[in-house]
């Protein structure tokens, strides 16, 4: 329901979600009437509640919408071998459109055998677009899967009718799964980019500049209303569960609401949107069988 004390317009992600996972079926439908079956492979080691939650979620939007979408579970002690066999066995099933492997890998903190294993990903099939290949393109602002997070965030900003071209951008945070290729795609839409991170000087200072906000920090309420420009378009990527169990965001959202032009609320904003565009992402792979 509209709030009268707050300037922002808050973006109902969970709706907008809703009308591209309603293209996304119409897509699927018209690839069933050439014997196409969009196929994803979520490989999930451990019982992690949170992992678990995430690829439930994945799993039923992709069946909503009529993909084919299967978990392979393997035990949290699951070798890197065990692992890149379930992936090898994605990668060769042509039923299989979309492979992916969820983070985190409960017995593999070592980032080399995380990489290992999702350097494994076939390109064609790298819905996540997390591999160097689907990165580097993005980077040179060439064709290829661009990560779910940034696409939805972009998604989001174009239906708010936000201005990028020439506006600052600030994105805070600098992941190679989030901050980085969403810096990478502002800047594609002509933005003037800034990326914050943990050693950024006068945090608030930076962001006081910004047309366009992203947070994406993993810090509940980092970014405060006295921080923004009046006006400011605010996209809260952070998913933080407080002690108390509520689920919040980088932004503080009282006071954001009350001096952004437009915001997006956790949960509710980002996150349906990442989850559509993982389905979008893995419906295009199965598009490119028709060329
Ligand atoms: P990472 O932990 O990989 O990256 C966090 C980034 O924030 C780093 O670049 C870090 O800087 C920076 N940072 C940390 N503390 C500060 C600070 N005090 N000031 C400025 N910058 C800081 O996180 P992710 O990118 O993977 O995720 C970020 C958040 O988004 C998390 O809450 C995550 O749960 C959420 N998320 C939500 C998704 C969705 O669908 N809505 C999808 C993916 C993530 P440095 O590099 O210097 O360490």
């Amino acid at each position: 329901m509209a709030r009268p004390d707050l300037t922002a317009r808050v973006v109902d992600g969970k709706a907008l979600a809703n009308t591209l996972q309603a293209e996304v079926a119409a897509r699927v439908a018209r690839l069933a009437a050439r014997d196409i079956t969009p196929g994803l492979v979520v490989v999930l080691a451990g019982d992690d509640p949170a992992s678990a939650v995430y690829v439930r979620n994945k799993a039923r939007a992709a069946e909503a919408c009529g993909l084919r979408s299967r978990v392979v579970r393997l035990p949290a002690e699951a070798s890197v071998d065990a692992l890149l066999d379930a992936v090898h066995t994605a990668n060769a099933d042509p039923q299989v459109h979309g492979v992916l492997v969820q983070l985190p890998l409960p017995s593999h903190p070592s980032p080399e055998h995380v990489r290992r294993v999702t350097r494994a990903i076939a390109p064609e099939k790298d819905v996540d677009g997390f591999l160097p290949v689907s990165q580097g393109l993005l980077a040179l602002g060439e064709p290829g899967f661009v990560p779910c997070t940034p696409a939805g965030c972009m998604r989001i900003l174009a239906h708010a009718q936000v201005p990028l071209r020439g506006r600052r951008a600030v994105v805070v945070g600098r992941s190679a799964i989030v901050g980085k290729p969403m810096a990478h795609l502002l800047l594609a839409a002509d933005a003037t980019v800034t990326i914050a991170h943990s050693h950024t000087e006068d945090l608030p200072g930076v962001v006081r500049e910004a047309d366009v906000v992203v947070a994406a920090v993993g810090r509940p309420g980092l970014v405060h209303g006295g921080w923004l420009k009046p006006g400011a378009a605010v996209l809260d990527v952070g998913i933080n569960r407080l002690p108390d169990g509520r689920l919040v965001g980088d932004v503080d959202f009282e006071s954001a609401a009350r001096v952004a032009g437009v915001i997006t609320p956790v949960p509710g904003g980002v996150g349906p949107m990442t989850i559509a565009c993982l389905l979008d992402n893995t419906v295009r792979a199965a598009e490119r069988e028709l060329s």
